[in-house]
């Protein structure tokens, strides 16, 4: 075979469609319900945006990033893209541009869209995977972070997810991080030699990613390190008391997990993420946390933000490997057999006006015999097959096989449309 799917991306077949769409529908669904407008923003930005929204020095930045140069030539200068890794710098993007806030001081957007990494293939991460996200701009109560993560969760279990752990932490915020950063250098000082490289690059630079390293021996470590609570200004550790008791008011249960950290500046307070003990290394169904910094570094108003990202490739193998099963019906149309060259015409007029009743029709094109459409009828799972041969015609009728009975009868040529639709 010459030519493959590019490594690391994977071909949707109609075979698997009707999951996707399930899942996604779910989350539409789940979205408007909790007043979440869609926005689609386009597959490609600005490099910058994602430089300034992402961080230079991260991961995603420095080289998972699909970028190209386009345009030049006499009058144009040459203009930096990047298909989109990440769905928040986009929407915001969006917000800014648009104005939104003066639409509407608190705004809540969706999307589903595929996000483009760059991710070694032995990882088991895909280069496009398709996420679905939300952000709610506009406001730093944390009654809005409990709702932000009440959809993630009413979304799962709509999916049909059970038995997750919802995992709670704050980050503290630029007032109260730097000593914080401070205390955990002083405290892993002495344990950089049992690091992991990565660590040892963070340790300078953004020791808080340190914690969120999944190298190191954190039963042995946990004790060492001093906990992010103790460090909390008085407006982070109020916020962070009130979401923890609006989710006791909601019922909502959760743990708190002292290392769940976000790595950039522009990230404040709540961090969160939906787990699943049942799915192993990649237990991490579903991850958000507020970012109140990040319009401001987009070039818009000082504005509070919070949002989540969920990845539909993982929402599905999660369901697969907890062994969900969606209320999928599959699709039963009716099957136009003919017989005859006679007949053909006539049944395809048949076929026609079904389908313009919006009744499922299907009828075979590669000129088999009669055995052979009924054999393809039964493949594609019809309801019902329509017979057509001279008899019928010269009868002003249809003959009508009812494939779960197997029961014939004939019905009236100008009844079968009604007929089928009052069936169905
Ligand atoms: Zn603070
Ligand atoms: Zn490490």
């Amino acid at each position: 075979m010459k030519y493959r799917s590019p490594r690391g991306t994977q071909d949707l077949l109609p075979e698997d469609a009707p999951r996707w769409r399930y899942v996604e529908a779910t989350f539409r669904k789940t979205c408007a319900d909790f007043g979440y407008g869609e926005i689609r923003t386009p597959m490609f930005e600005s490099t910058d945006l994602f430089v300034r929204a992402v961080g230079e020095h991260t991961d995603i930045v420095s080289k998972e990033m699909y970028s190209v140069t386009a345009g030049g030539g006499e009058t144009e200068e040459r203009e930096a893209f990047t298909l989109r890794p990440e769905g928040t710098a986009p929407a915001l993007r969006a917000y800014v541009q648009h104005n939104l806030a003066a639409k509407e001081p608190l705004t809540r957007l969706f999307y589903v869209a595929p996000n483009f990494r760059h991710e070694r293939p032995q990882s088991g991460r895909l280069r496009q995977h398709h996420q679905t996200g939300i952000e709610a701009l506009g406001s730093d109560d944390p009654a809005l972070d409990a709702e932000v993560i009440a959809l993630g969760l009413t979304y799962l279990h709509r999916v049909g997810i059970r038995g997750e752990q919802l995992q709670v932490n704050s980050v503290g915020c630029p007032q109260c991080r730097g000593a914080y950063r401070d205390a955990l250098r002083a405290a892993l000082k002495e344990h950089l030699a049992s690091l992991c490289g990565n660590c040892n690059r963070r340790y300078e630079a953004n020791p808080l990613r340190i914690l969120d390293c999944k190298l190191e021996d954190w039963d042995r470590l946990t004790p060492l390190v001093p906990d992010i609570l103790d460090w909390l200004c008085e407006g982070c550790a109020t916020h962070f008391a009130t979401l923890r008791s609006t989710l006791d008011a909601l019922g909502i249960p959760y743990v708190r997990n002292p290392r769940l950290v976000r790595g950039l500046d522009y990230y404040v307070r709540t961090s969160f993420e939906i787990v699943h003990p049942g799915l192993g290394a990649q237990s991490t169904v579903l991850g958000g946390g507020r970012y109140d910094g990040l319009v401001e570094e987009l070039g818009g108003s000082p504005t509070p933000g919070i949002g989540f990202g969920c990845g539909i490739e993982r929402v599905l193998l999660a369901c697969e490997a907890l062994g969900v099963t969606f209320p999928i019906g599959p699709l039963r149309p009716v099957f136009v057999v003919t017989l005859g060259e006679s007949a053909r015409l006539p049944g395809l007029a048949l076929l026609h006006e079904l389908r313009q009743a919006g009744i499922a029709a299907q009828v075979d094109y590669l000129g088999r015999s009669m055995k052979s459409q009924m054999r393809a009828a039964n493949r594609a799972n019809a309801r019902a097959v329509l017979i057509l041969g001279e008899n019928e015609i010269q009868a002003g009728v249809v003959g009508l096989k009812d494939m779960a009975t197997g029961e014939q009868r004939q019905v009236a040529r100008s009844e079968v449309a009604a007929f089928l639709a009052s069936e169905r």
